[in-house]
């Protein structure tokens, strides 16, 4: 008997184990994969590490957070700095004065881009945007929702800017500096050696069982421990009773190249409609690799269907509703707890989920 079976081994898991762990209590995590660290998992290709479920560059302003990761790796000096391709014109993005000069040749100052915005968002201004596209015209105006927003969030989402949360697009910074650093975090990097050894480290005193199914063997599993965290989506555990949560799934077609540089750059994005793959990440650059090869991932966006791995939430009103039923069932459990993106149905960044797991974890010590 364990006083703590842990679902899933994704970095939610992951620092709930160590820090149980280190707590004293035994602690078995299981994941149905046959790997270790759910989504952040990377995997060593001549010498490149490569993001097998899509990119993660870690970043945070919690200096907390910073220092807690840092003992586990150290961090490359990795600054995300995607460019966007819009048919055959590139920008800088985050949206900044790169992108604005570029995008207006009479724009040369900040004063000027701002006036241009203004003038660009013109009658389409609403007080309180109450959807993705509201926002984003808000933001920044018509052209750059066009050429660098509407395209790439459609086929990302699979679903209309108007039918989307606003909160999304509020992830983007928008600024009057020629800073072309995608994250307004103080702190931010890579993990030296790759994902998986990062996680590794954290679930090196604990049991873990790959290839292990919680949702085939639910009673087996519930009566191996005293309390359980359950990090997989939350309506599975519940067979789906209230109806299935909607999330995108992304499919990646990865390729190695006998070239030592494809694309110049970690992220490219395409934001044009007509490209079906929303972006291209070439894993090198994410530490600067200087190997004669190079991988690539093609992320193609699909609606997640039931076998399919869910990657991101879709937060709108409609699945708000449904997630908050489960939510109230999720309360009553007695001995199970839920957590992670998948977990609590958030669009959670990595520090979020280590905050997160740190709040339960402390919860959980002092019930
Ligand atoms: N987005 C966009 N154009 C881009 C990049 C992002 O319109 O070139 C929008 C899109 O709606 C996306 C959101 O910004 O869903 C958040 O992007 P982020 O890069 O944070 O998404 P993630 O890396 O989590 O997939």
């Amino acid at each position: 008997m364990y006083d703590y079976l842990i679902v899933g081994s994704g970095l939610y898991g992951a620092v709930c184990a160590y820090e149980l762990s280190r707590a004293g209590k035994s602690v078995l995590v299981i994941d149905k994969r046959g790997h270790i660290g759910g989504n952040v998992y990377t995997e060593c290709v001549g010498g490149i590490n490569v993001h097998r479920y899509g990119a993660h560059i870690f970043h945070t302003s919690d200096k907390k957070i910073w220092e807690y990761v840092n003992r586990f790796a150290e961090f490359h000096p990795f600054v995300n700095q995607p460019i966007a391709r819009y048919k055959n014109e590139i920008y800088n993005l985050p949206f900044n004065m790169n992108t604005f000069t570029k995008l207006w040749n009479d724009v040369f100052t900040p004063a000027q881009a701002e006036e241009r915005i203004n003038a660009e968002r013109g009658e389409n201004f609403v007080a309180e945007p109450k959807n993705l596209e509201e926002q984003a015209l808000n933001l920044v105006g018509r052209t750059i929702y066009e050429k660098l927003i509407k395209g790439y969030t459609e086929k990302q989402w699979g679903r209309a800017c108007a039918d989307l949360p606003a909160f999304i697009i509020r992830r983007l910074p928008v600024r009057f500096t020629f800073d072309n650093n995608y994250f307004d975090d103080v702190y931010q990097g890579i993990p030296v050696g790759g994902y998986t050894k990062f996680v590794a480290k954290m679930l090196a005193d604990v049991d873990v069982q790959l290839k292990s199914d919680f949702l085939e063997d639910r009673e087996g599993y519930l009566a191996l421990a005293r309390r359980v965290i359950y990090t997989g989506p939350i309506d599975a555990y519940y067979r789906y009773r209230f109806g299935a949560l909607e999330y995108r799934s992304v499919r990646f077609e990865t390729e190695i190249l006998d070239i030592p540089n494809y694309q110049g750059n970690a992220v490219v994005n395409y934001t044009d409609s007509d490209v079906p793959f929303t972006r291209i990440i070439e894993h090198k650059h994410f530490e600067f690799g200087t190997q004669p090869k190079t991988v690539i991932s093609r992320e193609y966006s699909a609606e997640w269907k039931r076998g399919d791995e869910p990657y991101y939430p879709v937060n709108d009103t409609k699945n708000g509703r449904l997630y908050e039923q489960y939510r109230v069932l999720a309360e009553d459990e007695g001995k199970v707890v839920f957590g992670g993106r998948l977990g609590q149905y958030r669009y959670y960044d990595m520090d979020d989920t280590i905050a997160s797991a740190l709040d339960l974890v402390k919860a959980e010590l002092t019930r």
